[in-house]
């Protein structure tokens, strides 16, 4: 089964048909049909539903695309370095999304850690990675859109950092007061318009494994791609599908 659907956009036939499909296969190998556990965004894998909840809630909620927490983190006992921001809280700039990106620094934040945040700039994946200590945001977008077309989410991301650093009562130089420094990293583009989800898999994915909490300019030494080759990205392409269907049924 193709999991391109997991990533097209949530009111196209390709997202329907993918859910109908995934829905039959859950059904298949559910132990009770009004009982599988549902990897919707907001049941992230905890609640349990029936096979109707289930088709309108991947279809409402949209699905989950975290799943490298579990397999490469819980692996590789990584929780206390990275965490993630929920791609459905960080849409847009409100103060709803501000407030739970601080708190999440808030209840989170040491020396050694970088938050990951998928985000959805509009039918198109990027990666903000966000040492919140450093007060440091790594740019990840493999299309290279100037971030000037990113107000909204760059205003956002540097609120949260602002807000955080008063109520927390961190002191930063007068020069960096105004200023949060966005380094664009370059990273491997994509060639085509489908794959973008699996390139901020594969982002996230190269920076856990590598364990390192700056992110080079260049992008990691071994990793410096002009793009991801079919077999590179067909690796989180698997690892997703094999999460999803051993883990969640
Ligand atoms: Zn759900």
């Amino acid at each position: 089964m193709d999991q391109k659907w997991m990533f097209a956009n949530r009111l196209s036939n390709e997202y329907e048909g993918g859910v109908n499909e995934f829905v039959s296969f859950a059904v298949q190998h559910a132990e009770a049909i009004d009982n599988i556990i549902c990897p919707c965004l907001r049941c992230y894998h905890i609640r349990r539903v029936n096979q109707s909840e289930l088709k309108d809630h991947l279809i409402i909620n949209g699905i989950d695309p975290r799943f490298v927490y579990d397999i490469v983190m819980l692996e590789h006992g990584l929780r206390e370095r990275f965490s993630f921001l929920s791609p459905a809280q960080t849409t847009k700039f409100s103060y709803e999304q501000v407030n739970y990106i601080h708190e999440a620094f808030t209840a989170q934040v040491r020396r050694d850690k970088l938050f990951l945040a998928p985000f959805n700039a509009g039918e198109h994946w990027v990666l903000i990675v966000i040492d919140v200590f450093k007060e440091r945001i790594y740019y990840l977008d493999h299309l290279r859109q100037e971030l000037t077309e990113r107000k909204q989410m760059k205003l956002m991301f540097d609120t949260a950092l602002k807000v955080h650093r008063s109520t927390s009562g961190m002191s930063v130089p007068k020069a960096k007061q105004n200023y949060i420094p966005w380094d664009i990293i370059e990273c491997p583009r994509q060639t085509n318009s489908v794959d973008c989800g699996y390139y901020v898999m594969k982002f996230m994915k190269d920076i856990i494994t590598h364990q390192q909490l700056v992110i080079p300019t260049k992008y990691f030494e071994d990793c410096q791609f002009i793009s991801y080759n079919e077999e590179q990205l067909r690796e989180v392409k698997d690892e997703w599908a094999a999460y999803v269907f051993y883990n969640c049924f």
